[in-house]
């Protein structure tokens, strides 16, 4: 069937959604296409979760501008779409005399970058600030500004805000072919195909092969895997601020945080793999995270991991991020080679694309846009006199359903029942941290089950963990 739309976004990853979002502050029609049942299903699902103060970027580079809009932006956004951030600083610690000037060169670096607040400390500064620091650190460059952020919230919140405003999202959607017409393109998917006279390629890790379907510019985006451990809550307070390694003899470095949910993660590894879809982790990536966290933090709890993952960042050949109109596309839109910071310069990316595209298209602002919006509340985390008004009024909320973090009932439902509401266990999940927690959905899983498949009115058998294919159940006279 076709569809007609003003603007078709391709992925429904932070950087998609935070562009649709923006493109809604415009009178334009937009589309979003997602090859998966949900958003944030890709990438944006597995990071270190950093809002980076812009320090690292190359200065001058669109990163670097990028870096420093978003994390300002994010400032503020995290307010007025109710997603978890804290500012909690970063450090990144020097381990050798000889390699001072390498973190002198960084100080001045994020300067040129307009990162505000930058200091280098002394060994001993930095463990007066963390004083779970190794005795090896001889000086550090502290940013002040860096920030942790939950990924899945802020995706969640620009996508659910861009459908509000009337974005139209499409789920289990993936792009077979773009083709030029005369006045715009045909994006072709299973089930439709939509003109559209602009076309914003947010695909990701595959963002090179949409590409290549329009332009024959060249366009390589290689998967490069991190691996991590997470911790349990209890021992999230070992660091404050999110640890750094300078890049020195020892190699690139990990990074040692607390996540903006209380849980201590150290990581990611890097290496370049051939397979987009390979998010296995690894004895030799989980050995190489251990020793080099413990160089930063000699006593880093290794023994309360209560999981590992794996996240594929999109890396390019330019070193920065390719964004805009292939010479020999016009009206398409390349956001692609989105490595980190990306999801630190998604909602600036998102700010720059759609007003490249208003001058495209000729868009007149849209003054019904409505940029606020308001989380699921957590009863976990609410004045008792609050908690028990909200339960007196849904009795839902008063059912704890994932006990580790202390999920209820009415949590759940919310999730499944809002704006691009959750059709699966990891959609819940990313929305209400149902077995995010020390038993990893261990316990609680069958009671999600059972929520999902009344609120969606199909049998428990058919709820999945994620795309089709992945049920949990089936039924006994079936096996
Ligand atoms: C290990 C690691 C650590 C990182 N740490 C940080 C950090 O701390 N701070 C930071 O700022 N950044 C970090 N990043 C980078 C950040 O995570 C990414 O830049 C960001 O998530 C990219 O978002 P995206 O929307 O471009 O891609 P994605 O999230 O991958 O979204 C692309 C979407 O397109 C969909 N798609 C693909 N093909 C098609 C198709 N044919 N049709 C329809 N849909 C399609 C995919 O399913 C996917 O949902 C890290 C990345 C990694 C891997």
């Amino acid at each position: 069937m076709d569809k007609s739309y003003d603007v078709c976004v391709i992925g429904a990853g932070v950087t998609g959604s935070a562009v649709a979002r923006e493109l809604t502050k415009y009178n334009l029609s937009v589309c979003v296409l997602e090859k998966e049942e949900d958003v944030c299903s890709g990438t944006s699902k597995a990071n270190s979760g950093i809002a980076h103060a812009g320090f690292d970027p190359v200065p001058g580079s669109r990163m670097a501008e990028l870096n420093v809009r978003g994390a300002e932006l994010i400032r503020s956004l995290h307010k007025e779409l109710d997603f978890p951030y804290r500012q909690n600083g970063a450090l990144v610690l020097c381990f050798a005399e000889e390699d001072k000037p390498s973190l002198q060169a960084l100080y001045e670096r994020g300067v040129r970058n307009g990162v505000k607040e930058l200091k280098i400390l002394s060994g001993e500064e930095a463990r007066a600030l963390e004083p779970a620091l190794s005795d090896q650190v001889v000086a550090a460059l502290y940013a002040p500004t860096s920030g942790i952020v939950c990924p899945f919230g802020m995706t969640i919140a620009f996508a659910e805000n861009a459908a509000d405003n009337g974005a139209d999202f499409y789920f289990l959607s993936p792009v077979k072919n773009v083709k030029k017409e005369k006045d715009g393109y045909a994006v072709r998917t299973p089930d439709h195909t939509f003109r559209v006279r602009a076309v914003v390629n947010a695909a990701g890790l595959y963002a090179d092969r949409i590409h290549a379907m329009v332009s024959s510019e060249p366009l390589t985006v290689t998967p490069r895997r991190g691996e991590y451990i997470l911790m349990d809550r209890e021992v999230g307070d070992t660091v404050n601020a999110t640890i750094f390694q300078l890049p020195g003899k020892q190699g690139k470095g990990v990074l040692v945080t607390p996540t903006v949910h209380g849980n201590l993660m150290v990581g990611p590894s890097a290496d370049d793999i051939g397979d987009k879809e390979d998010t296995e982790t690894t004895y030799a990536g989980m050995a190489g995270i251990r020793e080099k966290a413990r160089l930063s933090v000699p006593g880093v709890p290794l023994n309360r991991m209560i999981t590992s993952f794996s996240g594929l960042r999109a890396h390019g050949t330019t070193g920065d991020f390719v964004l805009g109109q292939p010479a020999d596309a016009p009206g398409f839109f390349n956001v692609a080679a989105i490595e980190s910071p990306g999801l630190t310069s998604a909602p600036a990316i998102g700010e720059w694309t759609a007003r490249e595209i208003a001058g495209y298209t000729g868009a007149s602002e849209n003054r019904n846009f409505n940029g606020s919006r308001k989380g699921i509340p957590h009863v976990a985390e609410m004045a008792p006199a609050e908690r028990a008004a909200l339960i007196a009024s849904r009795p839902d909320y008063g059912r704890i359903v994932c006990r580790c973090e202390n999920v209820s009932e009415g949590e759940i439902r919310d999730a499944i029942r809002r704006t691009l509401g959750a059709r699966s266990l990891d959609g819940v999940k990313r929305r209400v941290r149902q077995g995010m927690g020390r038993c990893q959905a261990g316990f609680c899983t069958p009671g999600a089950i059972a929520i999902l498949a009344e609120e969606l009115g199909i049998p428990e058998e058919q709820v999945t963990k994620n795309r089709p294919g992945s049920e949990l159940l089936v039924r006994e006279d079936e096996i």
